[in-house]
Protein backbone atom coordinates (compact mmCIF):
# COMPACT_ATOMS: atom_id res chain seq x y z
CA UNK A 1 0.00 0.00 0.00
CA UNK A 2 1.12 3.56 -0.88
CA UNK A 3 1.27 5.81 2.66
CA UNK A 4 -0.44 8.98 2.51
CA UNK A 5 1.04 12.24 1.06
CA UNK A 6 4.17 13.45 3.22
CA UNK A 7 3.43 17.12 3.48
CA UNK A 8 5.46 18.36 6.34
CA UNK A 9 8.94 16.83 4.41
CA UNK A 10 11.48 20.30 5.81
CA UNK A 11 11.80 22.91 3.38
CA UNK A 12 15.78 21.22 2.21
CA UNK A 13 16.60 24.85 1.81
CA UNK A 14 16.11 26.34 4.87
CA UNK A 15 19.22 27.15 6.84
CA UNK A 16 19.17 25.35 10.57
CA UNK A 17 20.12 28.62 12.27
CA UNK A 18 23.65 29.32 13.28
CA UNK A 19 26.66 27.71 11.70
CA UNK A 20 29.74 28.19 13.11
CA UNK A 21 30.08 25.69 15.71
CA UNK A 22 28.60 23.05 13.35
CA UNK A 23 30.77 20.27 12.49
CA UNK A 24 30.09 17.84 9.03
CA UNK A 25 30.55 14.10 9.50
CA UNK A 26 32.21 12.27 6.59
CA UNK A 27 32.77 8.30 6.32
CA UNK A 28 34.78 7.38 3.55
CA UNK A 29 34.38 3.89 1.97
CA UNK A 30 33.64 2.27 5.19
CA UNK A 31 33.54 -1.74 5.06
CA UNK A 32 32.97 -3.64 8.55
CA UNK A 33 33.64 -7.19 9.01
CA UNK A 34 32.39 -9.80 11.74
CA UNK A 35 34.94 -12.34 11.52
CA UNK A 36 35.31 -13.12 8.20
CA UNK A 37 32.15 -11.85 6.73
CA UNK A 38 31.76 -8.38 5.23
CA UNK A 39 28.56 -6.63 6.58
CA UNK A 40 29.35 -2.90 5.17
CA UNK A 41 30.94 -3.01 1.43
CA UNK A 42 32.42 0.28 0.78
CA UNK A 43 30.03 2.60 2.51
CA UNK A 44 30.63 6.46 1.92
CA UNK A 45 28.39 9.38 3.10
CA UNK A 46 28.38 13.02 3.66
CA UNK A 47 26.86 13.96 6.87
CA UNK A 48 26.51 17.97 6.40
CA UNK A 49 26.86 20.39 9.48
CA UNK A 50 23.94 21.06 11.35
CA UNK A 51 21.71 18.59 9.23
CA UNK A 52 19.33 15.72 9.91
CA UNK A 53 20.76 12.53 8.05
CA UNK A 54 18.24 9.63 8.52
CA UNK A 55 19.57 6.27 7.76
CA UNK A 56 16.53 3.86 6.23
CA UNK A 57 16.63 0.43 5.77
CA UNK A 58 15.33 -3.46 6.16
CA UNK A 59 16.53 -5.17 9.60
CA UNK A 60 20.22 -6.66 8.84
CA UNK A 61 21.52 -4.01 6.45
CA UNK A 62 24.66 -2.56 8.86
CA UNK A 63 22.70 1.04 9.88
CA UNK A 64 23.59 0.12 13.33
CA UNK A 65 27.11 -1.15 12.25
CA UNK A 66 27.20 1.87 10.59
CA UNK A 67 26.85 4.30 13.19
CA UNK A 68 29.07 2.44 15.79
CA UNK A 69 31.82 3.22 13.30
CA UNK A 70 31.10 6.69 13.49
CA UNK A 71 32.19 6.86 16.81
CA UNK A 72 34.23 4.56 17.42
CA UNK A 73 31.50 2.36 18.99
CA UNK A 74 32.77 -0.76 16.61
CA UNK A 75 35.80 -1.22 17.32
CA UNK A 76 34.71 -2.46 21.34
CA UNK A 77 33.68 -5.78 19.98
CA UNK A 78 36.05 -8.41 19.76
CA UNK A 79 35.23 -10.08 16.03
CA UNK A 80 35.05 -6.35 14.18
CA UNK A 81 36.90 -5.39 11.56
CA UNK A 82 36.96 -2.22 10.04
CA UNK A 83 38.27 -0.36 6.37
CA UNK A 84 37.69 2.97 5.62
CA UNK A 85 37.83 6.74 7.24
CA UNK A 86 35.46 9.09 9.19
CA UNK A 87 36.36 12.48 9.42
CA UNK A 88 35.04 14.69 11.56
CA UNK A 89 35.20 18.22 9.97
CA UNK A 90 38.00 16.64 7.91
CA UNK A 91 39.86 15.26 10.72
CA UNK A 92 40.41 11.33 10.98
CA UNK A 93 38.21 10.41 13.97
CA UNK A 94 40.59 6.99 13.72
CA UNK A 95 44.09 8.97 13.59
CA UNK A 96 46.37 7.13 16.04
CA UNK A 97 47.50 10.19 17.74
CA UNK A 98 43.47 10.48 18.71
CA UNK A 99 42.20 9.46 21.77
CA UNK A 100 38.94 7.43 21.83
CA UNK A 101 37.74 9.54 24.50
CA UNK A 102 38.11 12.07 21.70
CA UNK A 103 35.76 10.28 19.14
CA UNK A 104 32.87 9.64 21.61
CA UNK A 105 33.00 13.39 23.79
CA UNK A 106 32.71 14.74 20.14
CA UNK A 107 29.93 12.02 18.81
CA UNK A 108 27.45 11.22 21.19
CA UNK A 109 24.83 8.29 20.99
CA UNK A 110 21.70 7.47 21.84
CA UNK A 111 19.98 4.10 21.81
CA UNK A 112 16.59 2.74 21.03
CA UNK A 113 16.03 1.59 24.44
CA UNK A 114 16.31 4.88 27.20
CA UNK A 115 18.84 3.91 29.63
CA UNK A 116 19.44 6.59 31.64
CA UNK A 117 21.30 5.19 35.24
CA UNK A 118 17.72 4.51 37.18
CA UNK A 119 18.80 5.09 40.81
CA UNK A 120 20.57 8.10 39.88
CA UNK A 121 19.03 11.43 40.31
CA UNK A 122 18.07 13.59 36.94
CA UNK A 123 20.54 15.76 37.89
CA UNK A 124 23.06 13.81 38.27
CA UNK A 125 22.11 11.65 34.93
CA UNK A 126 22.48 15.08 33.20
CA UNK A 127 25.83 15.29 34.34
CA UNK A 128 27.20 11.98 34.56
CA UNK A 129 29.31 12.52 31.30
CA UNK A 130 31.70 15.12 32.90
CA UNK A 131 33.17 12.57 35.19
CA UNK A 132 33.65 10.41 32.55
CA UNK A 133 35.41 13.01 30.61
CA UNK A 134 36.68 14.59 33.77
CA UNK A 135 35.35 18.41 33.05
CA UNK A 136 35.50 20.01 36.12
CA UNK A 137 32.80 22.08 36.69
CA UNK A 138 31.57 24.41 40.46
CA UNK A 139 28.07 24.19 41.56
CA UNK A 140 26.95 26.83 39.62
CA UNK A 141 28.09 25.68 36.93
CA UNK A 142 26.93 22.25 36.94
CA UNK A 143 23.38 23.15 37.80
CA UNK A 144 23.67 25.91 34.92
CA UNK A 145 24.35 23.02 32.75
CA UNK A 146 21.54 20.61 34.31
CA UNK A 147 19.13 23.74 32.94
CA UNK A 148 20.35 24.42 29.65
CA UNK A 149 20.95 20.65 28.45
CA UNK A 150 16.99 19.67 30.05
CA UNK A 151 16.20 22.65 28.12
CA UNK A 152 17.36 21.72 24.74
CA UNK A 153 16.55 18.23 25.03
CA UNK A 154 12.79 19.76 25.83
CA UNK A 155 12.55 18.18 29.22
CA UNK A 156 13.13 21.42 31.59
CA UNK A 157 9.33 22.21 32.58
CA UNK A 158 8.76 18.71 33.15
CA UNK A 159 11.25 18.32 36.02
CA UNK A 160 12.44 21.22 37.55
CA UNK A 161 10.35 20.45 40.17
CA UNK A 162 12.07 16.97 40.86
CA UNK A 163 15.65 17.30 39.51
CA UNK A 164 16.78 15.16 43.04
CA UNK A 165 14.11 12.13 42.02
CA UNK A 166 15.52 8.81 40.42
CA UNK A 167 15.97 9.06 36.75
CA UNK A 168 14.43 5.52 36.24
CA UNK A 169 10.78 7.36 37.33
CA UNK A 170 10.14 8.81 34.44
CA UNK A 171 8.17 7.73 31.50
CA UNK A 172 9.73 6.11 28.46
CA UNK A 173 9.57 9.25 26.55
CA UNK A 174 11.11 11.37 29.72
CA UNK A 175 14.01 8.89 30.01
CA UNK A 176 14.85 9.39 26.24
CA UNK A 177 14.55 12.80 26.69
CA UNK A 178 17.22 12.58 29.72
CA UNK A 179 19.43 10.39 27.84
CA UNK A 180 19.59 13.01 25.03
CA UNK A 181 20.03 15.85 27.76
CA UNK A 182 23.03 13.71 29.13
CA UNK A 183 24.45 13.02 25.46
CA UNK A 184 24.76 17.19 25.31
CA UNK A 185 26.06 17.65 28.82
CA UNK A 186 29.03 16.76 27.14
CA UNK A 187 29.02 19.01 24.51
CA UNK A 188 28.96 16.44 21.26
CA UNK A 189 29.20 17.91 17.57
CA UNK A 190 27.55 15.30 16.56
CA UNK A 191 24.47 13.23 17.56
CA UNK A 192 23.86 9.63 16.75
CA UNK A 193 20.43 7.65 17.17
CA UNK A 194 19.75 4.69 16.77
CA UNK A 195 15.78 4.04 16.29
CA UNK A 196 15.32 6.46 19.28
CA UNK A 197 11.92 6.58 19.18
CA UNK A 198 11.35 2.64 18.30
CA UNK A 199 10.50 1.81 22.27
CA UNK A 200 8.15 5.24 22.64
CA UNK A 201 4.39 5.79 22.33
CA UNK A 202 3.20 8.08 19.63
CA UNK A 203 2.78 11.40 21.59
CA UNK A 204 6.62 11.13 23.27
CA UNK A 205 7.41 10.32 19.42
CA UNK A 206 6.55 13.60 18.24
CA UNK A 207 8.07 15.21 21.28
CA UNK A 208 11.55 13.82 20.41
CA UNK A 209 10.95 14.78 16.61
CA UNK A 210 10.60 18.79 17.51
CA UNK A 211 13.22 18.39 20.08
CA UNK A 212 15.64 16.81 17.42
CA UNK A 213 14.78 20.00 14.43
CA UNK A 214 15.84 22.34 17.49
CA UNK A 215 18.95 20.20 18.32
CA UNK A 216 19.89 20.48 14.59
CA UNK A 217 20.83 24.01 15.28
CA UNK A 218 23.27 22.97 16.96
CA UNK A 219 24.08 19.55 16.46
CA UNK A 220 24.81 17.49 13.55
CA UNK A 221 22.08 14.65 13.57
CA UNK A 222 22.37 11.57 12.27
CA UNK A 223 19.14 9.03 12.68
CA UNK A 224 17.97 5.63 11.96
CA UNK A 225 14.71 4.57 11.61
CA UNK A 226 12.35 2.33 10.57
CA UNK A 227 9.26 5.04 10.33
CA UNK A 228 9.11 6.66 7.48
CA UNK A 229 6.75 9.21 8.45
CA UNK A 230 9.24 10.34 10.72
CA UNK A 231 12.52 9.96 8.27
CA UNK A 232 10.28 12.39 5.88
CA UNK A 233 9.18 14.97 9.16
CA UNK A 234 12.47 15.34 10.80
CA UNK A 235 15.55 14.69 8.19
CA UNK A 236 16.84 16.78 5.60
CA UNK A 237 18.72 14.00 3.92
CA UNK A 238 18.52 10.50 4.05
CA UNK A 239 20.18 6.98 2.62
CA UNK A 240 18.83 3.76 2.20
CA UNK A 241 20.81 0.65 3.10
CA UNK A 242 20.28 -2.37 1.63
CA UNK A 243 21.94 -6.28 2.04
CA UNK A 244 19.87 -8.00 0.19
CA UNK A 245 20.57 -12.05 -0.60
CA UNK A 246 23.29 -12.52 2.26
CA UNK A 247 25.16 -9.46 0.19
CA UNK A 248 27.18 -7.14 2.41
CA UNK A 249 24.76 -3.93 2.79
CA UNK A 250 25.47 -0.92 0.55
CA UNK A 251 23.65 2.76 -0.04
CA UNK A 252 21.47 1.94 -2.68
CA UNK A 253 20.65 5.76 -2.93
CA UNK A 254 21.05 9.18 -1.22
CA UNK A 255 20.49 12.74 -1.11
CA UNK A 256 17.84 15.31 -0.26
CA UNK A 257 14.72 13.39 1.74
CA UNK A 258 11.69 15.04 -0.12
CA UNK A 259 13.88 13.95 -3.78
CA UNK A 260 14.09 10.69 -2.01
CA UNK A 261 10.50 9.92 -1.41
CA UNK A 262 8.79 11.79 -4.04
CA UNK A 263 10.80 10.65 -6.58
CA UNK A 264 13.17 7.70 -5.76
CA UNK A 265 15.84 6.81 -8.59
CA UNK A 266 16.00 3.17 -8.11
CA UNK A 267 13.06 1.05 -7.60
CA UNK A 268 14.28 -0.58 -4.52
CA UNK A 269 14.29 2.63 -3.00
CA UNK A 270 10.76 3.19 -4.20
CA UNK A 271 9.23 -0.07 -3.03
CA UNK A 272 10.71 0.16 0.65
CA UNK A 273 9.78 4.07 1.40
CA UNK A 274 6.73 3.54 0.01
CA UNK A 275 6.05 0.10 2.14
CA UNK A 276 6.23 -2.77 -0.53
CA UNK A 277 8.53 -4.75 1.29
P1 LIG B 1 20.70 -2.99 11.16
O1 LIG B 1 21.00 -2.00 12.25
O2 LIG B 1 20.54 -2.35 9.82
O3 LIG B 1 19.52 -3.84 11.50
P2 LIG B 1 23.16 -4.24 12.02
O4 LIG B 1 24.22 -3.23 11.81
O5 LIG B 1 22.67 -4.44 13.41
O6 LIG B 1 21.95 -3.96 11.02
O7 LIG B 1 23.67 -5.65 11.52
C1 LIG B 1 24.29 -5.83 10.23
C2 LIG B 1 24.74 -7.27 10.13
O8 LIG B 1 25.80 -7.51 11.03
C3 LIG B 1 23.65 -8.27 10.47
O9 LIG B 1 23.75 -9.37 9.61
C4 LIG B 1 23.97 -8.68 11.89
O10 LIG B 1 23.54 -9.99 12.15
C5 LIG B 1 25.48 -8.56 11.93
N1 LIG B 1 25.96 -8.17 13.27
C6 LIG B 1 25.61 -7.08 13.96
N2 LIG B 1 26.25 -7.01 15.13
C7 LIG B 1 27.02 -8.12 15.21
C8 LIG B 1 27.92 -8.65 16.20
N3 LIG B 1 28.16 -8.01 17.33
N4 LIG B 1 28.54 -9.80 15.91
C9 LIG B 1 28.31 -10.46 14.74
N5 LIG B 1 27.47 -10.02 13.79
C10 LIG B 1 26.83 -8.87 14.00
MG1 LIG C 1 19.95 -1.56 14.02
Amino acid sequence: TLLPALPDVRDPFVPPGPAPTLAALEAREISAWFGDRLVLDRVSLEMPAGRITALIGPSGCGKSTFLRILNRMHEMIPSAKLAGEVLLDGEDVYAVDRKLTDARRNIGMVFQKPNPFPAMSIADNVLAGLRLTGTRADREQREHLVESCLTRAGLWNEVRDRLDAPGGGLSGGQQQRLCIARSLAIKPKVLLMDEPCSALDPTSTRVIEETMIELAREVTIVIVTHNMQQAARVSDQCAFFLASHGTPGVIIEHGDTRAMFESPQDERTSNYVNGRF
